[in-house]
């Protein structure tokens, strides 16, 4: 633990950590690369199917995610006369990877010996970063925009996807990936202590992952104007994988003939958030609506150490643009609790989460990278639910 701490400690100089929720093609060639389950895990009582139709989209959201080529920005600098350390930049990790990156950034924190921070940002980094901030003792107010769910990061998928869109193949040297995987692993540690609780904030899934072709055949190539991401989680991270089966055919409902079921940790989102922020008021926070112009407006603020987790704001905030967006529309159905499995179709973009709060339906669109753009394209996500429609026999 202590040389995992002083790596961190090492790594945080450079620019750290980031993910996000997802490129098709490497989500894919993730699943693809399960190992064959060595003993098949119960089978699952008969699936009800997902009542796929437009008429039951109860939300379209678009948010951008924050995407750094080098990782995640966790690393302290003064700004006037406040220690200012920044934990922003998390491409579609975030979620996954919050509670590891916010240990790093409060550890930076303490070294200031401040006894009171502030947390600039309410969503999922800010929120994390505040109660372990509390949890090590220091007593701390939020000045945020927005607070969830107004905030990007309330609109996310919401699944256990550490390595998703966190930087490039280029910028995953041995250094960056110990960070990572210390990261990931104590993110993963405090889920784990986060299940079984009232209203399921955390749960694990299962999930389908169906093919038209056999999995050992390549998938259709991703995007080409995404750049190549690295594959950590499978490499570094094989031991937390749930359980994963092929199934044969009149082994699951699907109108596909090939299909493997895995297991999934699942974030509903709503009920997530609630917890985040009832923790956080009960142990003690303040939380102040702000928004800020430009970082010389620090200064204003009463305490002196302040821990910068405003997401893709970092990049007007700070003229940050090594933050690049990328787009990500989902769609909402109305919830149907006895549908508790997601699924992955192969080559079809569509990726789908039985979550509580509606079962989410994501598509991914080529131009989503490098597209800041967050106007609502209904007819893109109608699309991704009629093919969600064709996965299931006409009744
Ligand atoms: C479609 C999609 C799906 C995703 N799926 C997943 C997933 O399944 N799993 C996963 O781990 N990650 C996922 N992500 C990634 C994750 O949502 C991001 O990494 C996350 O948004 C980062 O959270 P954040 O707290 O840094 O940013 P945000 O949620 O954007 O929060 C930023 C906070 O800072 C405040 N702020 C910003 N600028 C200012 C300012 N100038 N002044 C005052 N306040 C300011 C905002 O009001 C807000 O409170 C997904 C992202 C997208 C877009």
């Amino acid at each position: 633990m202590d040389m995992q701490r002083r790596h961190f400690l090492r790594g945080a100089g450079a620019t750290l950590v980031a993910l996000s929720g997802g490129a098709a093609a490497a989500e894919e060639a993730r699943r693809e690369a399960a190992p064959a389950a060595p003993a098949p895990f119960a089978p699952p009582a008969p699936l009800r199917p997902i009542e796929a139709r437009a008429d039951r989209i109860i939300a379209l959201n678009v948010c951008t995610r924050p995407f750094r080529a080098t990782g995640p920005r966790i690393e302290a600098e003064r700004i006037g006369r406040k220690a200012v350390v920044h934990n922003y930049g998390h491409g579609g990790s975030g979620w996954s990877l919050s509670w590891g990156s916010a240990a790093i950034a409060v550890q930076l924190a303490q070294a200031t010996r401040a006894r009171r921070i502030a947390v600039i940002g309410c969503g999922a980094i800010g929120l994390t970063t505040a109660l372990v901030a509390q949890r090590a003792g220091l007593k701390v107010r939020i000045y945020a925009k927005e607070r969830p769910p107004e905030v990007r990061s309330f609109n996310a998928t919401g699944v256990w996807s550490p390595d998703s869109r966190i930087c490039t193949a280029e910028h995953a040297t041995p250094e960056f990936e110990r960070s990572w995987e210390a990261m990931a692993r104590a993110s993963f540690r405090t889920y784990q202590t986060l299940l079984g609780l009232a209203d399921s904030p955390i749960e694990w899934r299962d999930g389908y992952f169906l093919s038209d072709t056999p999995f050992d055949q390549p998938a259709r190539h991703g995007d080409d104007r995404e750049p190549a991401y690295p594959d950590l989680e499978r490499r570094l991270l094989a031991d937390l994988r749930g359980p994963s089966l092929t199934l044969k055919p009149g082994q699951h409902p699907f109108r596909v003939p090939f299909a493997r079921r895995y297991t999934q940790l699942t974030f509903n989102i709503s009920a997530y958030s609630r917890l985040l922020m009832d923790d956080f008021l009960r142990l003690g926070g303040e939380i102040e609506t702000r928004a800020f112009e430009s970082p010389r407006q620090f200064a204003d603020l009463r305490e002196k150490t302040l821990i910068n987790c405003t997401g893709y704001g970092a990049r007007a905030l700070l003229g940050d643009e090594s933050i690049v967006p990328v787009r990500g529309q989902t769609a909402r159905l109305i919830p149907q609790p006895e549908v508790t499995y997601g699924l992955a179709y192969r080559n079809h973009n569509l990726n789908v989460v039985a979550r509580r709060d509606g079962i989410l339906v994501q598509a991914q669109d080529p131009a989503d990278f490098g597209n800041a753009d967050t106007t609502v394209d209904r007819a893109a996500s109608e699309a991704a639910v009629a093919r969600l429609a064709g996965l299931f026999a006409a009744a």
